[in-house]
């Protein structure tokens, strides 16, 4: 088989143009692929063979237009992502038989671009975690090094492209769930501004924070995607009609002209050592080729894991609340009482992690301690907005690491979520504070670990973000060659 999946979203593009070969080809190398390195990665959860075979044969049909910049493209989206007739489980049992009638606006609008979706990608359940391990379906393992987890909860959706299984990949981020796994397997993820994406569609987690973006292997594709879902839409009150740009054509920013905040709080946190080296590399990098970089603070940022896991698990539990066994979806047999079918139902079909957030956020919620916990919560989380507004001005964007440690063994904090939910500090104040946000690869760790940068910016400013992430991906250490999965 041709290695047509070794080629980036625009290199696909440009040859599909220059009718080098066709859709059918390329995404037949897609599923090759997928089928090669499946059994070792284990990032999909669905693979769409027929169906994406027949959409490939019929985007080659229709030939060249402009108005499908993405016609005949393999992508693979994350299993939160509603696709008509495909199964849509979010992770979870509760949903294992689940086939939407309607799809996610987000999806409707890369398949009217022409992509094609060649898989529906492992995540943890309901999105809730940091390293695809609360699947109820299937270990997805890193593609850079197998014992390791690839992150979460888009943790198949970065193992997908980093595995060469499709260029591009959709993924949501409420936490840093696209940021996170980008970062911890080696490639790009974009987490677009609160209300620049319809989530319409989309298994709801904590409706103030999801927002879906692109996760790939270079930023000019993090645009294609971008430009191809973004906007309004009139299913989703929450998107937003600020005006878009032509994130698709994003121009390489020059870095002498840039200036970088680096808030003080994330830099000075406890790195693993391979990874603080390479962080420190990186600005070297960074300065050396004309970027300015200056200290800014973030004082309230202490504050974000806490603010971040009480609101987050209060809206879960409301939007979780739908699950109860009798509209769709698991249903246990046995005491048809209605209250014991309720708790039967969510009791057996869902997994420890989500039942301990549901707990959590009815907790916050509850009367008594409404004041104390959810109503402060959200007061703090605006201070954190104050303070990351204060940040940025005098600077175009924040830099920051993604993760203070690389992708860890699997089982590595099985005992220990509270250790894990302090891992998310770095990604969830741009949740918290609704701004857009880039990661990209900074290098490998001396173990052969990728380590993550990521650029923070003003709200609606993704172009920014792009043209920003354009210039330094050529002045960052790439991630290196996949390793060899086939
Ligand atoms: N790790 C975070 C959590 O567990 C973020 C998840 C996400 O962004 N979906 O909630």
């Amino acid at each position: 088989m041709s290695e047509l999946f070794r080629l980036t979203l625009a290199e696909a593009a440009a040859g599909l143009a220059a009718k080098k070969f066709t859709s059918v080809e390329l995404t037949a190398s897609s599923l090759a692929r997928i089928k090669a390195t499946e059994p070792r990665v284990g990032a999909c959860l669905a693979v769409l063979e027929e169906r994406a075979m027949g959409e490939a044969a019929a985007a080659d049909k229709s030939g060249p237009d402009p108005a499908r910049p993405l016609r005949g493209l393999p992508v693979t989206v994350k299993d939160v992502f509603c696709l008509k007739g495909a199964p849509t489980t979010a992770g979870s049992r509760i949903l294992e038989n689940y086939r939407p009638v309607f799809e996610a606006t987000v999806v409707a609008r890369l398949r009217e671009a022409g992509a094609v979706v060649v898989a529906k990608t492992n995540c943890d359940e309901f999105a809730m975690g940091s390293s695809t391990e609360f699947s109820a379906f299937k270990t997805t393992r890193n593609p850079r090094d197998l014992s390791r987890v690839p992150g979460g909860s888009s943790g198949g959706a970065a193992a997908s492209v980093v595995s060469l299984q499709a260029a591009a990949a959709l993924g949501t981020d409420t936490g840093g769930s696209i940021r996170q796994p980008a970062a911890l397997c080696g490639c790009l993820g974009l987490k677009p501004t609160y209300g620049r994406v319809s989530r319409y569609g989309i298994v709801a987690y904590g409706s103030s924070f999801d927002q879906a973006g692109p996760l790939a292997r270079s930023s000019a594709d993090l645009g294609l995607i971008l430009s191809a879902v973004a906007g309004p839409d009139g299913l989703d009150s929450t998107a937003s009609d600020h005006p878009l740009d032509d994130y698709a054509n994003a121009v390489p920013a020059d870095l002498k002209k840039l200036t970088l905040g680096l808030p003080e709080e994330l830099w000075s946190a406890d790195f693993d050592g391979g990874v603080a080296r390479r962080l420190d590399e990186a600005r070297k990098l960074l300065t050396g080729a004309g970027v300015r970089l200056r200290p800014v603070s973030l004082p309230n940022l202490r504050f974000s894991v806490a603010v971040y896991y009480i609101l987050a698990a209060a809206e879960a539990s409301t939007n979780l609340a739908r699950y109860d066994g009798v509209r769709y979806g698991y249903r246990a047999g046995g005491d048809p009482e209605l209250l014991s079918l309720y708790r039967n139902s969510r009791t057996q079909a869902m997994g420890e992690e989500v039942r301990r957030r549901i707990m959590l956020g009815t907790f916050v919620l509850s009367s008594g301690y409404y004041d104390a916990y959810f109503r402060k919560a959200a007061q703090v989380r605006r201070l954190i907005a104050e303070d990351y507004r204060r940040a940025l001005e005098g600077c175009d964007f924040l830099l920051a690491p993604v993760s203070s440690i690389p992708a860890w063994p699997f089982g590595a904090f099985a005992a220990d979520p509270l250790t894990v939910y302090q891992l998310d500090m770095m990604t969830l104040p741009l949740n918290i504070v609704g701004a857009p946000g880039l990661a990209l690869p900074a290098g490998l760790t001396p173990g052969g670990l990728p380590v993550g940068l990521q650029l923070m910016g003003r709200h609606f400013d993704e172009l920014g973000l792009l043209s920003a992430a354009g210039a330094m991906e050529r002045v960052l250490p790439s991630p290196g060659d996949p390793p060899a999965l086939g």
